[in-house]
């Protein structure tokens, strides 16, 4: 079998992470398969479809690499095809068109309700006679089988059955001709040969309807897997307050698509108890079938911890290229200053996430705004003034700003004054960030350059004077 998946988000919002598994299973499904991962934009709902949420799906599928074989397909340029669907059912009698307004079906509703029974459209239209009543644009209703029952044999869930007396006739295409999310998405399986339809549970409750309407037009349904939602670490539904932002904001955050992929694909699979997968070893090892009942739990700390090892792994040139980038979400303009791959180089083991590093990173890009005061008590004494002019000196009679004879100047400079390393090397650090902390003492040198390395020592000279001016019988 030629197998045929798709991913069928309705633009009205961003790509959440739990449209990106199920994008995520699709995808990696069609590969194991050798098969045909189809993209289709279900915007038929005019008044919340938005571009906006067309371009982030777009943006965060592309960035986490789920690229399509077909589509992007919209359902708004397919209308005729519906259409087409609609006056063939109406014909057969499979369908029919309900004149009922507002007001009458909310009148049936609170009857039914007053009667102990659940709310449901009670097929009134069906047998309607007579002229149509004036203007009203009827919507079509399916004409769902009174009884027996649907059964399906989830991939996930195993059988399922519904029995059709819950099933009432459901509306197949609006008064304005538009058709609506269960019937676009059945005429559009069939049309587009969908072999396996995985999405989120929360459809569930629609198959039974989409096979009966499948079967109305004599089609041969497509297989069903329905993957479990996913939750928060709390055990809650994932919600805003858990992050469950769009999936662009975890770029913004500072991780790295490979991690939240790793992240996505554990949502309810696993293999063994390994937690690392390349993309290879996801398409490799990935069966829907594996696939648990159980609601999964979205893990910020297992998604850090995946972060750090993919960033480990990644070589110079990308990392340093992604800390740039997230300076200058930052605003900082980080084009010219260190060199990209001595960012990398330099913060590779110290941050989770790119957004960490690029933070630690930001002292070589812009001067900090005060000394901090804890790290200016205890580094820019009176005593800090001599090496750090002898330090500057040093630094600033230097020929080339290379790690190792930067090393050599500050040791250097130190020897000469007979101070150890640090009595030295802690002023120049709190003069060059404004902290007592950064990486070692030659490349935050390195980073913050020669020329602002100058200026800040001078800075920091100006303010070890003027304490000694504010207190001049203070000791060393
Ligand atoms: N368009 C639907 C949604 O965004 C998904 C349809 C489907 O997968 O069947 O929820």
């Amino acid at each position: 079998m030629n197998v045929r998946t798709r991913f069928a988000p309705s633009p009205t919002g961003l790509l959440h992470v739990g449209g990106a598994r199920t994008a995520l299973f699709c995808w990696l499904f069609a590969r194991r398969h050798g098969g045909t991962f189809v993209l289709r934009i279900e915007d038929t709902d005019r008044e919340r479809s938005t571009q906006v949420s067309i371009d982030a799906i777009l943006d965060g599928l592309r960035w986490l690499g789920l690229d399509a074989d077909e589509g992007p397909w919209f359902q708004s340029d397919r209308l005729a095809i519906y259409q087409e669907h609609v006056e063939r059912l109406l014909r057969q009698g499979r369908a029919y068109r309900c004149y009922c307004s507002k007001d009458e079906l909310d009148a049936m509703r609170d009857a039914q309700r007053a009667r102990g029974e659940k709310p449901r459209y009670d097929g009134r239209c069906r047998h309607r006679t007579g002229p149509p009543p004036a203007g009203i644009d009827p919507v079509v209703r399916f004409r769902n089988p009174d009884e027996g029952t649907v059964v399906f044999d989830d991939l996930v869930r195993g059988t399922v059955a519904f029995d059709n007396r819950e099933l009432d006739d459901l509306v197949i295409a609006r008064g304005s001709g538009m058709p609506t999310y269960n019937f676009g998405v059945v005429v559009d399986d069939l049309d587009m040969d969908i072999t396996h339809v995985i999405r989120g549970d929360d459809h569930v409750m629609n198959t039974p309807r989409q096979l009966n309407i499948m079967a109305a037009l004599d089609a041969t349904p497509p297989r069903f897997a329905h993957v479990p939602m996913i939750l928060g670490a709390d055990g809650q539904r994932l919600s805003k307050r858990h992050g469950a932002v769009g999936v662009m904001q975890f770029r913004d955050d500072g991780y790295l698509p490979e991690a939240l992929l790793n992240q996505l694909v554990r949502l309810g699979w696993s293999h063994g108890d390994q937690e690392i997968f390349s993309r290879e070893e996801m398409v490799a090892l990935f069966d829907i079938a594996d696939v648990h009942r159980a609601p999964a739990a979205f893990d910020y700390d297992k998604l850090g911890w995946l972060n750090q090892h993919y960033i480990r792994q990644s070589d110079s040139e990308r990392l340093g290229a992604l800390i740039v980038e997230q300076l200058e979400r930052m605003d900082l303009d980080a084009r010219g200053g260190a060199a990209p791959s001595l960012l990398a180089d330099v913060q590779r083991d110290r941050g989770r996430t790119i957004a960490e590093m690029a933070e630690k990173s930001r002292f070589a890009f812009e001067e900090y705004d005060e000394f901090d005061e804890r790290a200016a008590k205890k580094h820019l004494r009176p005593v800090a003034l001599e090496p750090l002019e002898a330090v500057r000196e040093k630094l600033r009679a230097m020929a080339t700003w290379e790690p190792e004879l930067l090393h050599a100047a500050v040791v250097e400079c130190a020897e000469t004054l007979s101070l150890n390393l640090g009595k030295v090397a802690q002023p120049l650090r709190v003069a060059l960030t404004g902290t007592a902390a950064s990486p070692a003492i030659e490349l935050t040198l390195q980073m913050v350059g020669r020329d602002a390395t100058l200026s800040r020592i001078d800075r920091a000279i100006a303010y070890v004077r003027e304490r000694i001016q504010q207190f001049p019988l203070a000791g060393g």
